[in-house]
Order: structure tokens, then sequence, then C-alpha cells
């Protein structure tokens, strides 16, 4: 894939998404399901104009390791990291999501 890029700044085991492009340090382990959590991401990024989702990502991952102390479970409560990794091996989900998906329940 085009916009998986291979990049030293980003920590190993770690695919960061970039404005829609997939930065990580080793391209290896990246599979179809893991493009898939990332374009998940980068259709909540378009929908929320790009700028708007990190913000709201970082703030809701600030109140959430608040809430529990630990940023790996603050990570995983993310609404939109929730979303991504519930439909993350559903590789027709992108073709019948609904807008803003990561807040509805
Ligand atoms: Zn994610």
């Amino acid at each position: 894939m085009r916009n998986i890029i291979k990049t030293n700044l980003v920590p190993k085991g770690i695919c960061l998404n970039f404005f829609g492009l997939f930065l990580t340090r080793d391209k290896s382990w990246i599979d179809k399901y893991i493009v898939n959590h990332e374009r998940i991401h980068t259709a909540q990024q378009k929908e929320m104009l790009w700028i708007p989702f990190y913000i709201a990502y970082i703030i809701e991952w600030l109140f959430k390791l608040l809430k529990y102390r630990n940023s790996h479970r603050a990570y995983m409560d993310i609404s939109f990291e929730r979303e991504a990794y519930t439909h993350g091996h559903d590789l027709t989900y992108l073709t019948h999501r609904k807008h803003f998906a990561q807040w509805r329940r």
C-alpha cells in the first residue's frame, strides 16, 4: 500500500495515522486488519475535518487517563479506538459504517 510510510519517528509496534498516512517503524506486522483499523480512523478524521479529530482524540484520552490512571486502558477506551478495534476485523465495515459511529452505541 502506498500510504504506509516506514519511519523511525514512530515507536516500535505502533502504527500512527497521520492525516491518512500510516506511519510505522516496521511494515512487516501490518496486515489487512491493521490497515482496516487505520482506514476506520481515516473515516473518523475525514468526517471531523481532520484537526478536530486529533483534538478530540487527545482530550478524550486525557479524561480517560484521569479516570483509569492507566495509559493503555485509557487508550483502549477512547471512542475512536473502541470503534476501530470493534470493527477492525470486519473488512466490509467501511462500506456500511454510519457517520460518527464512534459515538453511537
Ligand atoms: Zn487505533
